[in-house]
């Protein structure tokens, strides 16, 4: 069987756009992940502090026979092999970050693993591009659909479509 899931990426350190490049890569090379589509790539004003430089996101849908726990544990695996590096502090740049924001209809809250993602309501840097694959479907939470959560939190000047260097 397999489910339909959306991932963010975002990267502001290091060759952001080659980070969320091999990012996407190494989904498609998963044994478990088929089809992934990705939005265009959006530059965004970084959410600090601590202080830190724009970021790139994009979101990618995912057709996937991987369990929700498999998929995140695969995520962080890749986030790791892009120099990922931890250190405990919330929001600090990160050369990629990858984030499980749905997985078909499901709710999970496990202490590793909340979906949808508790903080995507609020983000526009993850809804604009989620919007932009997924306009209709509708977050099992608030049973809004993702236009509807979108509209509430757009912001043109701090989430611009990026097209290159
Ligand atoms: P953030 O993305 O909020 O800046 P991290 O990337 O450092 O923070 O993630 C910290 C932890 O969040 C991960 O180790 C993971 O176990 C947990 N987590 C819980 N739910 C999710 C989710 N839906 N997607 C990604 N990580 C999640
Ligand atoms: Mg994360």
């Amino acid at each position: 069987m397999t489910t339909t899931a959306f991932v963010s990426l975002g990267s502001n350190l290091g060759d952001r756009q080659v980070h969320l490049q091999r990012g996407l890569a190494a989904l498609r090379a998963t044994r478990g992940i088929g089809r992934v589509e990705s939005s265009q790539i959006y530059e965004t004003d970084p959410v600090g502090p601590p202080p830190q430089g724009p970021y790139l996101n994009a979101v990618a849908q995912v057709q996937t026979e991987l369990s929700p726990r498999a998929l995140l544990e695969r995520l962080l695996e890749i986030e790791a092999a892009e120099g990922r590096a931890r250190r405990g502090v919330r929001n600090e740049a990160r050369t990629l970050d990858l984030d499980l924001l749905l997985f078909g209809d499901c709710c999970i809250d496990e202490e590793e693993l909340t979906v949808p993602h508790p903080r995507m309501q609020e983000r526009a840097f993850v809804l604009e591009p989620l919007c932009e694959l997924a306009p209709e479907r509708v977050d099992p939470r608030s049973g809004e659909t993702i236009a509807e959560l979108a509209a509430r939190v757009r912001d043109p000047a701090a989430v611009r479509p990026w097209s290159g260097e």
